[in-house]
């Protein structure tokens, strides 16, 4: 079954809308598979991103996700990459429709509340590299 690596940033954790967001993916039907409270020391953090690494955001992007906690989750269910993106909302805030988390909780493209893989390929990426000893230990 499909499965989809879904992070709340720092921000998100801090804002208390840990429970909303596991809420939303629940609620919707997808099953929880992983979950942990995570530190990220900036070489994860830059090897999270490392396909943005050459974009002018780049350091912002790695000096946020290392400002605090973060909560790890591997999510399952059919569609699960594409329709977790659709939860979520657009990148920019501003542009992420009313209804999606980002839409609902968030005004700052830098401040975003969740990260989403963006496909099969990357979900499986970040799973390994989020979650080296499987879902569960
Ligand atoms: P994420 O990977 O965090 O789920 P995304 O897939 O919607 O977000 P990406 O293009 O992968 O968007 O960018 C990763 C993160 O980098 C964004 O969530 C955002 O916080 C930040 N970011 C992206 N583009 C910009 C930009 N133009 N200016 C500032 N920050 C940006
Ligand atoms: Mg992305």
């Amino acid at each position: 079954m499909e499965q989809s690596f879904i992070m709340i940033k720092p921000d998100g954790v801090q804002r208390g809308l840990v429970g909303e967001v596991i809420c939303r993916f629940e609620k919707k039907g997808f099953h929880l598979k992983g979950l942990k409270l995570m530190n990220v020391e900036r070489n994860f953090a830059e090897k999270h991103y490392e396909e943005l690494n050459t974009k002018p955001f780049f350091e912002k992007l790695i000096e946020y996700i290392i400002s605090g906690p973060v909560v790890a989750m591997i999510w399952e269910g059919k569609n699960v990459v594409t329709t977790g993106r659709k939860i979520i909302g657009a990148t920019n805030p501003s542009e992420s429709a009313p209804g999606t988390i980002r839409g609902d909780f968030a005004v700052e493209m830098g401040r975003n509340v969740i990260h989403g893989s963006d496909s099969v390929q990357s979900a499986k990426k970040e799973i390994a590299l989020w979650f080296p000893d499987g879902p569960v230990n």
